[in-house]
């Protein structure tokens, strides 16, 4: 086994077995992919909410409101300030086909309340209930049965 002295600081378990001298190509794109993953995740706040549908977001994948979506947000949602809803991908794209999403909290999806004198939660608790959930699938990938894992890779950050 041969180590190159740069991945010293690297982790050891993805080079047992391997020669792994990393080239200055992959060095690069290495740091890109971290650079990329500590702003896709780790400066990106999350924990915010589609005001249709009310799942969870980071700040960047929610849009704003236009006006062609105001007369159907206000029937929806006549007490709330509509050109202040911050919508995802989803409730946006059926909002612009002239329809509300089936999520929508109008259609009696909403998260009941709070209900008062539950413990404060332990961190393993706080874990489970992360916001950050995973997307992986198990998909066949061809007629003759292989499998493969489609989708992101689970994140716990707690
Ligand atoms: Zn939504």
């Amino acid at each position: 086994m041969q180590i190159g002295d740069e991945n010293a600081s690297t982790s050891t378990w993805d080079c047992a077995g391997f020669d792994c001298i990393r080239s200055s190509f992959m060095k690069t794109h290495w740091a890109a992919a971290s650079a990329r993953f500590t702003t896709t995740f780790i400066n990106s706040p999350s924990g915010n909410k589609c005001d249709v549908c009310d799942r969870l977001w980071f700040l960047r994948s929610l849009k704003p409101t236009n006006e062609k979506h105001l007369p159907l947000l206000n029937n929806a949602f006549p007490e709330e300030p509509e050109a202040d809803f911050k919508l995802c991908g989803t409730c946006k794209k059926s909002l612009d086909s002239g329809k509300l999403s089936t999520l929508s909290r109008s259609n009696g999806f909403v998260y009941p309340p709070k209900q008062h004198g539950l413990p404060a939660l332990d961190p393993i608790s706080a874990l489970l209930v992360s916001p950050r959930l995973p997307f992986m699938q198990i998909r066949r990938l061809r007629y003759d049965g292989s499998y493969g894992i489609i989708g992101r890779v689970p994140l716990c950050t707690r």
